[in-house]
């Protein structure tokens, strides 16, 4: 009997290779479909012996075709580190806008299913906590955020617009700040930085007077979301994934140095331009059609794995 076939675009990224993980431990057969900009070969490496998974290096901004019929589509593929993603914003917003369009068609011609990764950052500089599906969001559309930001947001309407004139199965969840094992040391993210610099006893570069806000989740919780949402019959209409245990980021560095035992300094810069003050998910929405999904793994428990995880890299 032919397997169930999942395409995850972006899978050797971050979030993408846990998913790949998770969906041959299912049981299912993965397609990871990457171009290697910020995702790593060794994230997918020990999948590689598996039968039932398949590496295509292509980028998703030029049209796909694969050989075999696909019934579901993770559509992870973009940079998400404010670094990475404003290298070269041009990129970054073809890979949301045609990237999305690319894989929507893929959905099409298979008849699958299909899941765009959008982002918290659709809400921008938020005027309202917690941040409900409801809220339209703050977001400038001409700053150095906005290459990821309306990229996302122009995602979000293609998604939607494929239901809607199509009948595709599309699904949107939008991800509030996730971390764990398999982010890059040079990832430029809040918690990869601050645990390398720990570790390495340099100081953590905290920027801004560290009063802004982010609510971190473990991947193994989002993972359990991801997987919930594509199985779910529930509308298309957007979904936090998130944790709403809001902390500032100098309660994260104190954190840090806690649980990694260093005696690391705090240093202060200049907070990047259009840096949102308040991040912190509404996830009932979440909750009620996922049957009871939340995050499971408090922050102290997810950043001492992550710890374990980068002590071998550092
Ligand atoms: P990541 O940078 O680790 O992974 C992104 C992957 O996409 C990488 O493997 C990269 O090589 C690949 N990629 C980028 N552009 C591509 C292109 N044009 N063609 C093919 N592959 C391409 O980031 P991540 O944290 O794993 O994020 C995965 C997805 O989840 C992204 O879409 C991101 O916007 C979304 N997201 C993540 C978070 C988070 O906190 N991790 C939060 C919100 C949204
Ligand atoms: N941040 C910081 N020091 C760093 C990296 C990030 O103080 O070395 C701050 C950043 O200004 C933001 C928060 O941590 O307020 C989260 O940043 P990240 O890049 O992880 O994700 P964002 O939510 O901004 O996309």
């Amino acid at each position: 009997m032919r397997k169930y076939t999942t395409l995850v675009a972006g899978g050797a990224g971050f979030v993408g290779s846990h998913l790949c993980h998770r969906l041959l431990a299912d049981g299912k057969r993965v397609v990871c479909i990457d171009n290697l900009s910020t995702g790593q070969a060794t994230n997918i490496e020990a999948l590689q012996a598996n039968p039932s998974f398949d590496f295509i290096l292509h980028d998703v901004v030029k049209p796909l075709h694969v050989d075999y019929a696909v019934d579901e589509i993770y559509s992870l593929a973009c940079p998400a580190s404010p670094i990475h993603y404003q290298k070269d914003p041009v990129k970054t917003f073809k890979t949301s806008i045609i990237g999305s369009i690319n894989l929507l068609e893929l959905a099409r011609e298979n008849h699958a299913r299909i899941l765009l990764a959008s982002t918290s950052e659709v809400y921008g500089n938020a005027l309202e906590t917690p941040q409900r599906e409801s809220y339209y969001g703050n977001v400038t559309p001409n700053g150095p955020r906005s290459c990821y930001d309306e990229g996302k947001r122009g995602a979000e309407t293609l998604f939607c617009d494929y239901h809607r004139k199509y009948g595709l199965d599309t699904k949107i969840v939008r991800i509030f700040n996730t971390y764990g094992p398999l982010m890059r040391v040079d990832d430029g993210r809040v918690v990869p930085t601050f645990i390398s610099q720990a570790l390495k006893g340099e100081s953590l570069t905290i920027y801004g007077d560290g009063a802004q806000t982010r609510s971190l989740m473990y991947i193994d919780d989002l993972i359990e979301g991801l997987v919930k949402t594509m199985a779910c019959s529930c509308c298309y209409a957007p979904l936090n994934l998130g944790n709403p245990d809001e902390r500032t980021i100098r309660n994260l560095a104190e954190r840090i140095l806690q649980l990694t035992h260093s005696s690391s300094t705090l240093t202060y810069q200049p907070r990047p331009e259009n840096d949102p003050i308040r991040r912190c998910p509404d996830i009932s929405r979440a909750q009620r059609l996922l049957d009871g999904w939340h995050p499971k793994i408090s922050l102290d428990e997810g950043l001492h794995k992550t710890i374990t995880h980068f002590k071998s890299l550092v």
